[in-house]
């Protein structure tokens, strides 16, 4: 029987990993972490593999660990096949995968306590380590967007940009059997049509099956214009000869606001202040966006290339590489601009950035990203003149905390309920999955698109099997 099982964003935005199943292969498309509060997503991550995800292929979507996280351990459970990306996420995840290694490490005696104190007795231990990453880079296949690749005579697939973040792919996997051909269109975590830095996403032609995201099920729109709100709060500080620090994750919001910031350069617009980016990941990163350029948004990169310009490079903008500068600009009084991740402040060099800064009033956090509840970032929001304990040591967060929405790689709901309209307008679609957003988010969709007169949608529980 052909079918489907979804063992994760499900009714939540991490750990996606999906299993289509002919009657003799099976292809694992994303092999993704939970990722949340560090107790219970580990507890969740180490029941992997459920339910004995056991695939002959495996394709992936894209770089970010909630899509590519579990893969270590998948190739550490035995995992010896192909690992098909495009070559933009292979370069990336030679990033991320060691890094995510890392981290686990670093986080272990944390979790450790933290489970501890709520009573668990297991051991805790890594899910992988640096080896069984190494082991798994080795196992990728890079595929060019477009590329129909025939993984066997029934089962066949291709990679199309979906302009989330750089090399980030929809997936359209066919399966064939004695001439009855199921076609699935996964979406991925889809991008959106107003990203500086992305491309627009195109609609799949000659499709069966949808599979689509509803991160955003509960936001309409973009709010505002961030990028006059990112101006106007620079301005304002400036203005007020404060630093202005902005926490951003390393994929694509740090390259954003980088892009930004240049256009607004370019525009005389910025105030004469330097801007320092200091993050060992973000910088790596950066340097990918540079190298596959043609990827990117062509009205900016046509911006910037006309004028013979590196989008990513302009004066007054200074790549921090070394921890003897991070101190000095950290601990200077001077007015300037500082990116650095992690974007929720969890982790990462901008927490050093904090702890020298947070305490002047005349600073300020401009956070472009969602912050969770219990982060750092969410707390520096809520609590101005209140304490926060970072790293151990306590200090008054008398700065001030800004929130601008609006960067975010994810499509808004106008823009799914849209996307899904013209893909049905496009396709016989027989079944619509609605995964990766929170149980609210993903009713909204549902009821909005039944209103419109879609049928056959589905909101997949776990592991639970669909036949296609
Ligand atoms: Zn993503």
């Amino acid at each position: 029987m052909n079918s489907i099982r979804f063992y994760g964003a499900v009714d939540e935005v991490t750990g996606s990993k999906i299993e289509v199943t002919s009657w003799k292969d099976s292809v694992l498309m994303d092999c993704g972490s939970f990722q949340g509060h560090r107790d219970s997503s580990y507890l969740a991550n180490k029941k992997f593999p459920e339910e004995n995800i056991n695939p002959n292929f495996v394709i992936l979507s894209h770089a970010h660990i909630d899509h590519a996280g579990m893969i270590p351990a998948l190739v550490k459970h035995g995992y010896s096949g192909n690992i098909y990306s495009t070559p933009a996420t292979y370069d990336l995840c030679k990033h991320m995968l060691p890094d995510a290694a890392k981290v686990m490490e670093k986080d272990l005696p944390i979790i450790s306590k933290m489970l501890a104190r709520s009573g668990h007795k297991q051991n805790v231990d890594v899910l992988y380590d640096e080896k069984d990453v190494s082991d798994s880079l080795k196992q990728f296949v890079a595929v060019p967007y477009g590329e129909k690749v025939k993984l066997t005579e029934e089962i066949e697939f291709e990679l199309t940009d979906n302009c989330h973040i750089l090399g980030s792919a929809s997936v359209k996997l066919t399966v064939d059997q004695k001439g009855r051909k199921h076609k699935i269109w996964y979406t991925s975590d889809l991008g959106h049509d107003k990203s500086i830095l992305s491309n627009k996403p195109v609609y799949p032609q000659d499709i069966t099956h949808l599979i689509i995201e509803t991160t955003y099920g509960n936001k309409s729109t973009i709010p505002g214009d961030p990028v006059q709100a990112l101006l106007d709060n620079i301005v304002m500080t400036y203005r007020r000869k404060g630093k202005i620090i902005i926490p951003a994750f390393s994929i694509h919001r740090m390259q954003t606001i980088i892009l930004i910031l240049h256009k607004l350069y370019r525009e005389n617009a910025l105030p004469n202040i330097p801007i320092y980016v200091d993050s060992p990941l973000g910088n790596k990163v950066t340097g990918l966006y540079g190298k596959y350029k043609d990827h990117l948004n062509e009205e900016t990169m046509d911006y910037f290339t006309r004028q013979g310009l590196d989008p990513f490079v302009f004066d007054g903008l200074t790549y921090i590489n070394d921890i003897a500068d991070t101190m000095l600009v950290s601990k200077s009084s001077d007015p300037c601009i500082i990116i650095s991740a992690s974007g929720m402040c969890e982790g990462g060099m901008v927490r050093t950035y904090l702890k020298d800064n947070i305490q002047n009033s005349l600073n300020h956090v401009l956070l472009v990203g969602y912050s969770a509840s219990g982060t750092l970032g969410r707390r520096l929001l809520e609590g101005r003149n209140e304490q926060v304990i970072i790293d151990g040591e306590k200090y008054i967060a008398k700065c001030q905390t800004t929130y601008i929405e609006g960067f975010s790689a994810h499509a808004y709901l106008d823009y799914l309920l849209d996307y899904v309209d013209k893909v049905a307008e496009l396709n016989k679609l027989k079944k619509i999955y609605l995964i990766h957003g929170e149980p609210d988010a993903v009713r909204n969709v549902k009821n909005l698109l039944q209103e419109r007169g879609h049928k056959n949608i589905i909101i997949p529980k776990k592991g639970y099997e669909y036949k296609l």
